[in-house]
């Protein structure tokens, strides 16, 4: 922990939690002969900081980790699941002209295009959408599937997959949205991805508030 200053009393629990942990709170106030309330503070910045860990009943042990590496392991450790928003999809035969208005109502900036049963065929972006209102054409009667980024160029991702690898694709890929997808088998025994949510660079930016805050 380069970032943080710690305090004598600080440090001295640190080198005894290291030497002799896993300690609880009342042997190391006895060890330093001050009182439990005394230690609380001090204790609590030490875990919150990631320099702690604390267990219920076992006490207190060196965890030696940085605060970037907490961090990292909880972006690894979250998956899409567990951030995901709904979907916001038209079904192929939407003109353009109505896509834009699902973007206004839906307040989203990406659409994604569904066939029958929710099956993936496209994504449709804003750009996509300007470049169509930029032509001659009547975008109340063009298909959106004139527009959009078709499959199986479509980066996607699942339920399972880590926050930190979305986020990735994100960049990479130099797109503001992923559909999540689970993959399904159509009547014809084909397979294909069904739509179940998204992943935007807006829940990562919210995520990284969040961890700002230290929730
Ligand atoms: P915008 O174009 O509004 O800035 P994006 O950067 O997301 O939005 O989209 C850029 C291009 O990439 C568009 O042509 C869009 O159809 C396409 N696109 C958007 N999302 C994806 C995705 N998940 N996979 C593949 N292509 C995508």
């Amino acid at each position: 922990m380069k970032s943080i200053q710690l305090t004598e009393r600080q440090a001295k629990i640190v080198e005894m939690v290291k030497r002799s942990g896993p300690i609880t709170s009342e042997q190391i106030a006895e060890r330093l002969k001050v009182r439990r309330a005394t230690l609380r503070p001090d204790l609590a910045i030490l875990t919150m900081s990631g320099i702690l860990d604390a267990r219920p009943r076992v006490g207190y042990f060196y965890s030696g980790k940085s605060s970037r590496t907490l961090v990292a392991e909880e972006i690894r450790r979250l998956r899409v699941k567990d951030l995901k928003s709904v979907p916001i999809v038209v079904r192929e035969n939407t003109s353009i002209y109505d896509a834009v208005v699902t973007m206004f109502i839906e307040n989203v900036g990406t659409l994604f295009v569904v066939g029958e049963g929710g099956i993936l065929e496209g994504v449709i972006s804003r750009k996509d959408m300007l470049k169509a209102a930029l032509g001659q054409s009547d975008i109340k009667h063009m298909p959106v599937t004139v527009m959009m980024t078709r499959m199986p160029n479509i980066i996607t991702t699942g339920l399972d997959e880590s926050v930190y690898m979305a986020a990735k694709k994100l960049i990479e890929h130099e797109v503001d949205a992923l559909p999540v997808v689970r993959p399904v088998t159509n009547e014809k025994g084909e397979e294909k991805l069904e739509v179940i949510g998204r992943i935007t660079k807006t829940n990562i930016t919210k995520l990284f508030v969040e961890l700002g805050e230290g929730d």
